[in-house]
């Protein structure tokens, strides 16, 4: 067991076994009764058996690669998905069956992100549109809702995959600011390219000024590298016309990467310059493996960071950054890591800073780190689940995430299982006296 320097702060670090326990002045992440208070017994038995298969990285490996398979090929498999992680980690297959889900958040003052699952459409132009009038109706739902301030989005739901890969190759190409190259990759595409390319800003501005009408946030998740570029561009166009005064469009960093801690940097610059705030989710990122492997395959430095400490220190330094600059920032923690979470508590406290401070805001994906949301809920922080809806077959390729991210390779399934078995055990010793 070893003590860590945080001890000087009120957050106390201790390592025990493979587990990090941390107990903060205010609040702890260890109280399960908390956590789970919303689950009934037979709920928590069904997670216990879900985690318990992700445990197994024979199945999770091929689960990975023959689900999308299967769904493709029509075979009948929706039922089994449907009952175990679609009802896990996604809030519906519509957004009257999700419905329910936020509201049983709200009871517990926890919010919602809702997440149309969309990626990677393939439906051409008119999927595209069809996708973006679906993101209106959800900023319209939300905001009838008393706990959903916030819509996430994939650029990738309204845009071509191949066109933002282009894009971002010629961003690379052209030298100067992003806003310069942008000049410049946009001069070199044909004028069928850049009809498409208007037609995709002009689906993310119909989305941003419904959602500014309707106040609701919207937040632009960040994708792979390669296409990347593009989605900063768009993304920092819309909070440069959205974004005064109030924040309505967040863009994402995900600190994997060993460049974004100077981007986030470079972002506040501009929105200094432009005069509007900045509104950023701090993810770590979910698609490391395949940049990885992208990268040797295609014979170029890796983007991803060299070691999970490098990751998590400009990870945990972007949060004090954000704090430090809260005055013009607005910033999500997007994180199931407990000590990135505590972390943030701690220097809104130091700062004297409320924990529900309208520019900082906690959120961890439904399904995940109950005893991070709802201890937080508990605090009296802001703090929402990332809750995703969508036909199966559009959620499958964030449920392989989920999956991967969950298995036992990663680490995360062990900490879920243990926090779910010690309330099972708990609730069992109560009823026993
Ligand atoms: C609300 C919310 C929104 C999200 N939105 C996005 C999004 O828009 N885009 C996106 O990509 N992801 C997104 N994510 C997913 C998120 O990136 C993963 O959940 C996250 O990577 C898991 O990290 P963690 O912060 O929970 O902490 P941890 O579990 O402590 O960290 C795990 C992460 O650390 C990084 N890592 C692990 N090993 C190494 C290594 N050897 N070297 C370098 N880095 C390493 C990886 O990113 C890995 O996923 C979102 C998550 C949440 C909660």
């Amino acid at each position: 067991m070893g003590v860590s320097p945080d001890t000087a702060n009120g957050l106390f670090c201790y390592i025990c076994a493979s587990r990090i326990f941390m107990i903060y002045n205010d609040f702890s992440f260890e109280n399960t009764e908390i956590a789970f208070a919303y689950k009934s017994d037979a709920e928590l038995k069904k997670a216990r058996f879900l985690f318990q298969s992700m445990d197994k990285p024979f199945l999770v490996k091929w689960g990975i690669r023959l689900t999308p398979w299967a769904i493709r090929w029509k075979l009948p498999i929706r039922g089994l998905i449907r009952k175990t992680i679609f009802s896990q980690f996604v809030g519906g297959e519509n957004l009257e069956q999700t419905a329910p889900v936020a509201r049983r958040l709200a009871a517990y003052h926890v919010q919602a992100i809702l997440d149309y699952g969309v990626e990677g459409g393939n439906n051409g132009e008119a999927g595209f549109d069809q996708a973006c009038e679906e993101f209106i109706r959800v900023i319209n739902y939300a905001a009838s809702q008393p706990n959903i301030p916030f819509i996430s989005i994939k650029m990738t739901g309204c845009a071509r995959f191949e066109l933002l890969e282009k894009l971002d190759r010629s961003l690379d190409q052209a030298s100067g600011s992003l806003m310069k190259r942008y000049a410049a990759a946009l001069a070199a595409f044909t004028e069928e390219e850049v009809a498409e390319w208007e037609r995709i800003r002009s689906r993310m501005h119909k989305i941003c000024e419904q959602a500014a009408k309707k106040n609701i946030a919207v937040l632009i998740d960040a994708e792979e590298t390669w296409i990347q570029d593009p989605v900063d561009v768009l993304s920092i166009q819309m909070m440069a016309e959205f974004n005064k005064g109030k924040v309505i469009v967040y863009n994402t960093a995900q600190l994997y990467r060993h460049d974004r801690l100077a981007f986030l940097k470079d972002m506040l610059e501009a929105a200094r310059l432009k005069d509007f705030v900045l509104g950023v989710k701090l993810v770590r990122g979910a698609y490391m493996e395949k940049e990885r492997a992208r990268a040797v395959e295609k014979n170029y430095p890796s983007p991803i960071q060299p070691d999970k400490e490098s990751t998590d220190r400009d990870y945990n330094d972007s949060v004090a950054f954000c704090i430090d600059h809260i005055e013009h920032i607005a910033c999500i923690v997007a994180s199931h890591n407990d000590y990135s979470n505590l972390h943030a508590a701690e220097l809104l406290k130091q700062k004297g800073l409320a924990y529900d401070h309208p520019h900082i805001h906690f959120s961890q994906l439904y399904g995940m780190s109950d005893h991070i949301t709802f201890n937080l809920a508990k605090a009296g922080c802001s703090v929402s689940k990332y809750l995703p809806f969508g036909p199966i077959e559009d959620v499958v390729p964030y449920l392989m995430r989920r999956a991967e991210e969950n298995s036992s390779l990663s680490g995360q399934t062990g900490r879920e299982l243990t926090l779910i078995s010690r309330e099972l055990n708990r609730r069992k010793m109560k009823n026993v006296q």
